[in-house]
């Protein structure tokens, strides 16, 4: 081959290195690693019955936690435009592959939502909206989270209004898919100081659990307890699956063990009440108020699974961006009425990104040293920089 006919194989292979590390990078790498996850089976719910699979009766619900998009007063441009992309891609490979009936994320949408201006709040939204794109098969419940409307002192009638107005629901409420109740809380709201955004949540949580209580009694044949049950709404009569920002109150996560837990130096730190975890006597009183079946919350960025009270686990969900762990990850839960079963699906991980970025790298310094070293013949080279060394 000649040496003008090197030059266009040579190029050839250089955009095929750059065009497949960014392609398999930024779109390939999320296909396999998601393709992996499944739904899992449920558990078996009656004597003799095999596990079964998800079929008509069981809800297909994905729940990831704490997307945080970044604002324009904190987020640098590159780091936005990254994880966005990412969280967008991940997002939307796992709609296509996993099908979900229902998306649920458990607040921090939004990083700067406790004090972005209204021209930045639209801007954050339409980004949300673009990322989080899905089919009318796929109904997506966002909850509110304390970056979103701010801590419990941040918080106002305006930035919670502005967020329930965006996503059109009330941020505590009950959603119903086949006979599964999904309890929604503002777990902002519960410091239990009487301030009025936390008495009219407590008002609702009071109803809600009035309404739960009442269903069930009137699924019993015996009609026992249904005196105060006048006017209550009519739920599937099940104990729900309760979802919230902040996790119930626990004294560290050094119990906590997984690949995504909190790293060995932060496990042992205790948790502050109303600003890590939530405080002993709200969590007691949503404990006591609808006992239910399970708890995901979202807020400490790390994986854990808890059970309080020796009967009431409790599951936090790691962080879906890049910018908060190397490992980001999203559960898959399969519920039916009676019965429930969760997997954990990791997403690519940051490093191995990187890892690609920077073998392609070394590949193109090694082809663009090989042409150099071809086209000009090793011994022209040597003779080229030892007449520039004496010229010196
Ligand atoms: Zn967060
Ligand atoms: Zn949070």
């Amino acid at each position: 081959m000649s040496r003008f006919g090197a030059r266009p194989v040579v190029a050839a292979l250089l955009i095929a290195v750059v065009v497949g590390a960014f392609f398999f990078c930024e779109y390939l790498i999320y296909i396999p690693t998601i393709f992996q996850c499944a739904w899992p089976k449920l558990e078996r719910t009656r004597a003799g019955e095999e596990g079964i699979g998800v079929g008509d009766s069981a809800v297909r619900a994905m729940v990831l936690s704490d997307t945080h998009l970044l604002g324009a007063v904190g987020g640098h441009w590159f780091d936005k435009l990254r994880r966005e992309w990412q969280m967008e891609r991940a997002f939307q490979t796992a709609l296509w592959l996993l099908k979900p009936e229902v998306v649920f994320i458990l607040g921090d949408i939004f990083d700067e939502g406790k004090w972005s201006s209204q021209k930045h709040w639209e801007d954050d939204v339409r980004r949300f909206h673009r990322m989080f794109r899905h089919s009318p098969d796929t109904e997506l419940v966002v909850l509110v989270g304390n970056h979103d409307i701010g801590f419990h002192y941040e918080m106002d009638w305006f930035k919670l209004q502005r967020f329930e107005k965006v996503f059109n629901a009330s941020s505590t409420r009950i959603v119903t898919k086949k006979g599964v109740n999904f309890l929604l809380v503002n777990s902002v709201a519960l410091h239990g100081d009487g301030c009025p955004i936390c008495q009219s949540v407590e008002k609702e949580l009071i109803r809600l659990s009035r309404d739960l209580y009442c269903s069930l009694q009137n699924a019993q044949s015996n009609g026992e307890g249904k005196e105060n049950c006048e006017g209550a709404r009519s739920y599937p009569p099940t104990a729900p699956i309760m979802l919230q920002h902040y996790p119930l109150f626990r004294v560290s996560d050094a119990s906590c063990t997984g690949q995504d837990a909190a790293p060995p130096e932060e496990r042992h730190l205790l948790f502050r009440e109303k600003y890590d975890v939530l405080s002993k006597e709200a969590s007691q009183r949503l404990l006591r108020w609808f006992k239910p079946r399970l708890i995901l919350s979202g807020h400490t960025h790390s994986g854990c699974e808890f059970l309080h009270d020796n009967k009431y686990p409790e599951i936090s969900v790691p962080s879906f961006s890049w910018r908060n762990r190397n490992n980001p990850s999203f559960i898959l839960a399969s519920v039916s009425s009676s019965s429930y079963s969760l997997s954990k699906c990791f997403l690519p991980e940051e490093s191995t990104v990187i890892g690609v970025y920077c073998s392609a790298g070394a590949c193109l310094l090694l082809l663009l040293l090989a042409h150099c070293l071809w086209v000009k013949g090793l011994l022209q080279l040597s003779l080229c920089l030892l007449g520039k060394h004496k010229s010196l």
